[in-house]
């Protein structure tokens, strides 16, 4: 496949309180791959969950994902230790690909969440979207992304729950939810 580069690499947000944040992300990947585009997913918070992608990604070419976390739903304020520990890991994996600028899309999942829960500091964030390389996209998930990741960004969609399966008592499918 030939190699592409984007000419100018923007900044996208999906938020809300609706499904679809991560898997327009992974559907965004998708097609970036189909092009010759680089690209590297990195999840805040989701490490140890078992997703049915983390299977799907070993078969396609140019696309990475590393996982951070402990495998549990964090409800805790202020945070626990570890889970600091791990998000902060992320962001420097985070930091350090985006800097390099070998991939052309860096894909920060649920790093909204990351942001609320207080895992990470916004500022760091903020600095990181503005001193990336021209060409790089960022794409950052999750829900409430705080109103200063709003500003910087150049996309911001807001995935609205009208209804959800979940609310009538469907449990999580594997192979749509997980
Ligand atoms: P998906 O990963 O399916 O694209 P998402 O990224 O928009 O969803 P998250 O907020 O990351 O959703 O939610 C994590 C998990 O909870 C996912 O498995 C998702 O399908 C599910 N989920 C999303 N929205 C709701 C909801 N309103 N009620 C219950 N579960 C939800
Ligand atoms: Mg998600």
């Amino acid at each position: 496949m030939k190699e592409e580069k984007l000419p100018t690499g923007l900044v996208q947000v999906y938020t809300g309180n609706g499904k679809g944040k991560t898997s327009a992300a992974f559907g965004l990947a998708l097609r970036a791959i189909g092009r010759g585009l680089k690209v590297y997913i990195i999840q805040f918070i989701k490490g140890g969950f078992d997703y049915g992608e983390l299977y799907a990604i070993k078969e396609l070419p140019n696309l990475k994902l590393e996982a951070f976390g402990h495998g549990r739903f964090i409800t805790e304020k202020p945070p626990r230790e570890d889970d600091i520990k791990s998000a902060k890991e992320a962001l420097d994996l985070a930091r350090e690909v985006i800097k390099k600028g070998e991939f052309d899309i860096v894909i920060l999942d649920e790093i909204n969440v990351a942001l609320t829960l207080e895992l990470v500091k916004i500022q760091e964030v903020v600095d990181l979207v503005k001193e990336k390389p021209e060409h790089v996209e960022m794409v950052l998930t999750g829900r409430n992304a705080p109103k200063e990741i709003v500003e910087v960004a150049d996309l911001v969609t807001e995935m609205r729950e009208i209804k959800h399966p979940f609310k009538k008592g469907i449990p999580p499918r594997r192979g749509i939810e997980y």
